[in-house]
């Protein structure tokens, strides 16, 4: 069959963040007619959004950027162990300039619906402000964290001052010198906003709901030596990312848990704490992660270093989670949090004890005290991994909705294809290998997959491919099976898809693949071995 209306591209790719920066640039090299449509007004994607204070890497930076060229490698500098978000910008950017990738990018195209038409193969794009475009295949790229979500407090929009998602930081800066500010939410990008601010403002209040278990970043600059060091290593480098679970350059270690003494274990997590980055998280006994009582022997490392570091000891005790142990959800990386909780203008509101009851023209009210503020910062987390999906309607066969589809958990075989939404294909989203890991290492190796699979369709002369259900069930499954082997499990977080803040988000969700990038990358090669099994093509 053929498309008898005209289509405009041959592919349409949603997202010109990290991912959909590289997916453009294999597609181009193809010799595809593709169109990028960005909502922004630049490329960037997470590095574009969010601009808050202290926002910056918790992976390496010399294990984040690029692989795929050397000259790239070569030429980039990155001047600190964990860059800010500028920098990052500012390499995203160059990649975008070094590879001419500009020219097939359209900013400020919000896509807001997306419908498959089975007569014609083609699925039209329809733009905010009514454009439309016709593609066959359609791509998204529309990041993991990338739908903003914040609380139903009574009174929200009544704040007179300059009230923020983190997402949302103003593109000219806040000035914050001197000023009274609240910040909501402790997750990874309020400990960030933190432990950045509290040194400037007047005064900071913290509004904690569940605190998290928190570790040192331990950043450090980078010098033209020690670059020139790391330029000679990066095919070690990204050799070791490609065997770790996470992608990441840190590891878990040989070592048993069970087969070393509390005194080598103290004596690693002191190393490991003293450490850059997620080696304290990642790098260090598989135990931890997987068994309770391994768990709450490293948990308790931990509370006696918060301990340590916050002098007040009935703010520590409320600093230190109680619902879940280290690890089990996301770690935020953090320099000067704890120490921030030290200083005379800074103040921690339990939510638990006292909530937040509204919020005023003028500042907050919980259930026993009112604020002023002169600034609210919403640092309250996302609609992950799927709510960006949520945010545009797709539309596929008989009329279905992706977000009906996905109303209970996502069901979407590898990660890359829903059953019911035919040429749709998904670079980086729920159940691929790209969730919770080192996102670039593991969405080249999606790119590197979804290239030569598009080559293939292209070269037989396939109009329509869509994943088969059965296949789709399957994977289904063992998704669930494997978060079994995790505590993760149990968390109350974007990692099992729980948010408060959005309907029908309150029960956990399978939505990351928990089998390590490893196995994901030998299944992806699997799949395409056996003639991308698990696909109808015609
Ligand atoms: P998050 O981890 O989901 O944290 C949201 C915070 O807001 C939590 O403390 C949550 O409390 C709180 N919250 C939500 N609704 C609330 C309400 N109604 N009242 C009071 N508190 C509320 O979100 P995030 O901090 O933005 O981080 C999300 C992810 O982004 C991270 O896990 C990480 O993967 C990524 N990130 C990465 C970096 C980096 O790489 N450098 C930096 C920042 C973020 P509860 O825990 O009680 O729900």
């Amino acid at each position: 069959m053929t498309t008898t209306k005209p289509l405009d591209h041959e592919v349409i790719l949603i997202g010109a963040g990290v991912c959909g920066i590289y997916q453009l640039l294999r597609l181009v090299e193809l010799g595809v007619d593709v169109t990028v449509l960005e909502t922004g007004d630049g490329p960037g994607g997470t590095w574009y959004w969010n601009r808050y204070p202290g926002c910056r890497f918790d992976s390496e930076s010399w294990t984040y950027g690029y692989s795929f060229s050397r000259e790239l490698l070569d030429e980039w500098h990155w001047t600190e162990h964990f860059a800010p978000q500028y920098e990052t910008l500012r390499y995203l950017e160059h990649v975008v300039e070094k590879f001419d990738l500009r020219k097939y990018m359209q900013f400020g195209q919000k896509v807001e619906r997306c419908v498959w038409d089975e007569e014609d193969r083609s699925w039209t794009v329809e733009i905010a402000g009514g454009r439309t475009l016709r593609c066959r295949f359609l791509l998204t790229a529309i990041g993991l964290l990338s739908a903003p979500t914040l609380p139903a407090i009574e009174g929200r929009d009544d704040f007179a001052g300059p009230s923020f998602h983190t997402f949302y930081w103003p593109k000219e800066g806040v000035d914050l010198a001197g000023k009274r500010v609240a910040v909501i939410g402790t997750g990874a990008t309020g400990v960030q906003v933190i432990g950045k601010i509290a040194p400037e403002v007047a005064s900071l209040t913290v509004f904690q709901r569940r605190p998290n278990w928190c570790a040192p970043l331990n950043n450090a600059p980078i010098d033209t030596d020690e670059m020139a060091k790391i330029r000679a290593r990066y095919d070690e480098i990204f050799a070791k990312c490609a065997e770790t679970p996470g992608a990441f350059i840190h590891g878990p270690i040989d070592k048993k848990f069970w087969e070393s003494t509390p005194e080598e274990r103290r004596a690693i997590w002191e190393e490991l704490y003293k450490g850059p980055g997620f080696g304290i998280w990642l790098g260090q006994f598989r135990e931890v992660l997987m068994d309770e009582e391994a768990n709450a022997e490293m948990s308790a490392f931990v509370a006696e270093k918060i301990r340590e570091r916050v002098h007040d000891p009935e703010v520590a005790e409320k600093l230190i989670p109680k619902d879940h142990g280290f690890g089990v959800q996301r770690v935020p990386m953090e320099t000067n949090y704890y120490e921030a909780y030290n200083q005379e203008n800074v103040r921690l509101v339990d939510l638990s004890e006292t909530p937040i009851e509204r919020i005023t023209e003028t500042g907050i009210e919980t259930s026993d005290e009112s604020f002023e503020f002169d600034v609210i910062v919403f640092a309250t987390g996302f609609d992950a991994i799927t709510g960006a999906f949520d945010r545009i309607e797709f539309v596929g066969t008989d009329g279905q909705t992706l977000k009906e589809k996905w109303a209970d958990d996502a069901l979407i075989y590898l990660g890359i294809q829903s059953h019911g939404f035919p040429n749709l294909l998904v670079v980086s989203g729920p159940t691929a290998g790209s969730a919770s890991t080192n996102f670039p290492r593991a969405i080249e190796s999606i790119v590197d997959w979804m290239t030569p699979f598009i080559a293939h369709l292209r070269e037989q002369g396939i109009t329509r491919v869509e994943a088969n259900s059965d296949a789709e069930r399957e994977w289904a499954e063992h998704i669930k099976e494997l978060y079994q082997m995790l505590l993760l499990r149990n968390a109350k977080s974007w990692f099992t898809g729980y948010n408060e803040n959005v309907e029908g988000r309150q029960k956990k969700r399978h939505l990351i693949y928990n089998g390590g990038a490893p196995n994901y990358r030998a299944r992806l090669g699997e799949v395409a071995a056996e003639g991308y099994a698990g696909f109808e093509m015609s």
